[in-house]
């Protein structure tokens, strides 16, 4: 680096462009910041930067100056039309050469156009995935940057130092050219969506079918943490159901309204995959239910009209359910997975990116929010086969759902008898349950769209008739 100048640059003082500044001055680099309300920059300046390697800008231009070239600056600003304007801000600044890094989530067909644009400019632009939360951004993410080679591997020092470690090494990895990185971040994100989901509906049956306590509930999932399911997910679950609210004295989780949020990731996913063709029922799944969770006001008046199942199911060991539950949960979540890593491979085919889904699940088993020991499975398989058409057909994950298939459809039977509903546990299984089936009923809904619309059909026994018509009134 040249004497006073920054490694790198970071804009967007909120949380995570914060956080991920001291993270990366924390790992010996000098960094510049920039915020568009200068107030963040005084304040960060004070407060954290005191007799640390920042140099504080209030100038995009300032800002430029400061750092040593070929310039890197990362850009932790809201998605969307304010990325656009901060890149306008500096790119008068940057000279040919210059590397702009998305540490936002943008939508990967923004990311392409932008890398398009400044490469036209003679500027890379990295679209660069982050997760982990604030936490993450602080002591370790992981990163998904996609992009040129040429300026990741300018980046490389940097992120290696920053990214979370594993025992395979840090959790960051050459992704693919332009959106390639956002992509990667948007479909982790979905298959967070799916995970959580399926977490929730294993409480719920715990809950309600199995009558445990949120202490017992905190028991079974520590329990699980130290088998197959071991994840911060289900660790961070098992820390919740343990968490009393001091006014009440009870669980807290109990007293948290059950409206969920969402941010749109995981709507992007599903959009993607339907624009893709490839099924993502259990993220689909877990996103309707976060929008069905929302209407809570209309629930709560159905919930006096409608009446549910007139009995419960039978009377259940409940050491006997949990094992049930649990391996439920696993073969759901392997489906899950199993979707999401088609989506991937199928945006790899089509966008010519070259991905490497064994690398990605890797990464994704440090720093991020969906980190579990499962993924070191999964990069096996990808390792033992690169082309492997779906998870479902690895030998080690087809053994597991061949083992547990009868708890998992026992689960599924049970929520339905009870009246639980299980949106993604039953999407995750007749995802299975359909791609296993070599005979699926479509081609009763071939028949239907040509006797209506004359969309034509292919008859199993003359494949080389191609696509006909038939008058189907005529036949009858
Ligand atoms: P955020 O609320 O998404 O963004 C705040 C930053 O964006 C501030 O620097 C703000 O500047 C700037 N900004 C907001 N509106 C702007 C506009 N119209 N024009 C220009 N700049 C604008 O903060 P965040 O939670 O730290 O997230 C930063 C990025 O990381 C986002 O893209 C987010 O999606 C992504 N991300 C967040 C998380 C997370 O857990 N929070 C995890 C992964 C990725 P001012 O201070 O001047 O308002």
């Amino acid at each position: 680096m040249a004497e006073g100048l920054a490694d790198i640059g970071m804009i967007g003082l909120a949380v995570m462009g914060s956080n991920l500044a001291q993270n990366i001055e924390r790992n010996g680099f000098t960094v510049a910041v920039w915020n568009r309300d200068p107030k963040r920059v005084d304040d960060f300046m004070a407060t954290v930067g005191a007799g640390r390697k920042f140099i504080g800008a209030h100038t995009p231009e300032d800002f430029v100056k400061s750092l040593a070239r070929p310039r890197k600056v990362m850009l932790l600003v809201k998605a969307g039309e304010a990325t656009d304007w901060t890149i306008e801000q500096i790119k008068p600044y940057l000279e040919p050469g210059d590397i702009i890094i998305d540490g936002g989530n943008a939508l990967y067909h923004d990311t392409i156009r932008r890398e398009q644009a400044l490469r036209a400019a003679g500027l890379h632009f990295v679209g660069c995935g982050v997760s982990g939360g604030e936490e993450g951004a602080l002591w370790g993410p992981s990163l998904m940057p996609g992009g040129a080679r040429e300026a990741y591997e300018q980046l490389r020092p940097i992120f290696e130092a920053i990214a979370a470690k594993v025992d395979d090494g840090p959790c960051v990895t050459y992704i693919g050219p332009n959106g390639a990185g956002h992509f990667v971040k948007m479909v982790h994100n979905g298959i967070e969506y799916g995970d959580m989901q399926l977490i929730a509906e294993a409480y719920d049956l715990l809950k309600r079918v199995g009558k445990l306590t949120a202490m017992e509930l905190a028991a079974v999932f520590a329990a699980w943490n130290e088998g197959v399911l071991k994840s911060f997910l289900i660790e961070i679950t098992a820390q919740i159901f343990r968490a009393i609210d001091p006014e009440t004295n009870q669980p807290l989780v109990e007293l948290v309204l059950d409206k969920a949020g969402q941010k749109g990731t995981g709507k992007w996913t599903s959009e993607t995959a339907l624009d893709l063709g490839v099924p993502v029922p259990t993220i689909q799944a877990a996103i309707d239910a976060r929008v069905l969770s929302a209407m809570k006001e209309e629930r709560v008046a159905a919930s006096q009209v409608i009446v549910g199942p007139p009995t419960s199911p039978e009377s259940l060991d409940q050491g006997d359910f949990i094992v049930l539950v649990h391996n439920a949960l696993y073969a759901s979540k392997i489906c899950s997975y199993a979707q999401g890593m088609a989506l991937l491979a199928t945006a790899s085919r089509v966008y010519d990116w070259n991905l490497d889904l064994g690398e990605i699940s890797r990464i994704w088993k440090g720093g991020c929010i969906i980190r579990a020991q499962f993924l070191d499975k999964i990069k096996q398989a990808y390792q033992r086969r690169p082309d492997l058409p779906n998870l479902l057909l690895d030998p080690d994950f087809n053994q597991w759902m061949t083992d547990t298939q009868t708890s998992w459809r026992s689960v599924v039977s049970i929520g339905a008898l009870a009246g639980v509903p299980l949106p993604a546990m039953s999407a995750s299984l007749a995802y299975f349950d359909s791609y296993r089936t070599a005979t699926l009923p479509q081609n009763l809904t071939q028949a239907q769209r040509d006797f209506f619309g004359s969309h034509t059909y292919e008859r199993v026994d003359k494949p080389e008739a191609g696509f006909i018509h038939t008058e189907w009134k005529q036949l009858i």
